[in-house]
């Protein structure tokens, strides 16, 4: 079997689904709101929505697809330009050579960002071609079922008004969720007051919640060392699973020294890529979970190598953000617990009626946990208009 076309799509669509339309403007912590002018929202200074969607085919007629987020319309010019020329003719089953390939040809634009983002969705569309040609799952060519189902974790309860997020904490109790997690209204650009309002809220929640469900909390890299010093000595006594993203994903000596002075699990890495990054954050002991996204560190074939590093030194992986390449990977992996899931909260507005998924058969957790199927490979359909 030879790689006979390589099609690059741009979409004017979020990877992250609805939850990223809400996102431009509920309010949350993040890297820029130490700059006056970006405070108000994330979509003052975020990238327009976008994503690239990778097709493969194969000269005997089966294709396989992947996808990357592609807010700069990045992605088409590095794979129609550079990348596909090292696809064509290629054997799709060979993945460890063609990822090799892809990641040394462009060591010079590449390494992290926007061309790993194109190894990425390359990746996932050459695993899902391989399980259409085979007739099988991703999930089992990886080696996997290890479970038949699996648990996801509730993943929303941004800072709005109290009696929302409590009626939504509630709400994620009730539907069977036992961990959720939140996001921090505050970070170093609102002193003292902001401190005092990221606590109430914390509080807020795990009184709403008792003592036997998980309360995780995202930072989304809105704070520095000293402020996370003083923000974990007040957050301690609620109990947090893990505290996420604190610092900038290149800031690892914050990481690491933070670990020293708190008992919150720290975890990041949805903005790392590949092994070597990852290796770092390992080597550094910045992190006590890791959250690798397959669509930006490589694909499947560099999250299996993440998490086997994980693995031997006793690291969790909890992939960041629900899809479908990390159900499959979560099946077939024993270090990962769980899979991140965004509901709708029960005070927000659904999607409008214009409002289209990405895709058709993505399965929908139920009771907090979700099914995969047995369609072969990654079992997605697109949507084709
Ligand atoms: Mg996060």
């Amino acid at each position: 079997m030879q790689i006979q076309h390589v099609r690059v799509t741009h979409l004017d669509t979020s990877i992250w689904g609805f939850l990223a339309e809400r996102e431009k403007t509920l309010p949350l912590v993040t890297p820029l709101d130490i700059y006056n002018q970006y405070r108000e929202t994330r979509g003052s200074w975020f990238w327009d929505s976008g994503c690239a969607i990778v097709e493969i085919v194969a000269d005997d007629g089966t294709s396989g697809f992947g996808w990357c987020e592609d807010g700069c319309r990045a992605i088409k010019p590095i794979i129609e330009n550079h990348l596909s020329r090292l696809l064509i003719g290629e054997n799709p089953f060979e993945v460890e050579g063609i990822w090799d390939r892809l990641f040394r040809a462009s060591i010079p634009y590449g390494r992290k960002g926007a061309a790993l983002e194109a190894i990425s969705a390359i990746d996932i569309a050459l695993w899902d071609l391989m399980g259409k040609a085979t007739g099988r799952p991703v999930y089992e060519l990886l080696g996997g079922p290890i479970r038949k189902t699996l648990p996801v974790y509730a993943s929303a309860l941004h800072p709005v008004e109290s009696v929302n997020v409590c009626r939504e904490a509630e709400n994620y109790v009730e539907q069977g969720y036992s961990a959720m997690k939140t996001r921090f209204p505050c970070g170093p650009g609102d002193g003292s007051r902001g401190m005092a309002e990221n606590e109430a809220h914390i509080a807020r929640i795990r009184e709403t919640i008792g003592d036997d469900v998980d309360l995780m909390a995202d930072v989304y890299m809105g704070w520095d060392f000293h402020y996370a010093v003083r923000m974990c000595q007040r957050l301690e006594k609620y109990r947090l699973a893990w505290l996420e993203e604190p610092f900038l994903p290149d800031d690892l000596i914050s990481y690491a020294k933070l670990r020293k002075e708190t008992p919150i699990p720290l975890s990041g890495g949805e903005h790392e890529f590949t092994r070597y990054g990852f290796q770092q954050i390992i080597d550094m002991e910045a992190m006590d979970i890791l959250q690798p996204d397959l669509r930006r560190c490589g694909g499947f074939t560099e999250a299996k190598k993440i998490a086997a590093m994980a693995a031997a030194c006793g690291i969790t992986v909890i992939p960041h953000a629900y899809c479908i390449t990390h159900l499959h990977f979560a099946a077939a992996t024993p270090n990962i617990p769980m899979v991140e899931y965004f509901p709708l909260p029960i005070w927000a507005e659904p999607a409008p009626s214009t409002w289209q998924p990405l895709f058709i058969d993505e399965p929908v957790p139920a009771q907090a946990r979700v099914t995969l199927s047995v369609q072969p490979g990654l079992g997605i359909r697109l949507k084709r208009e």
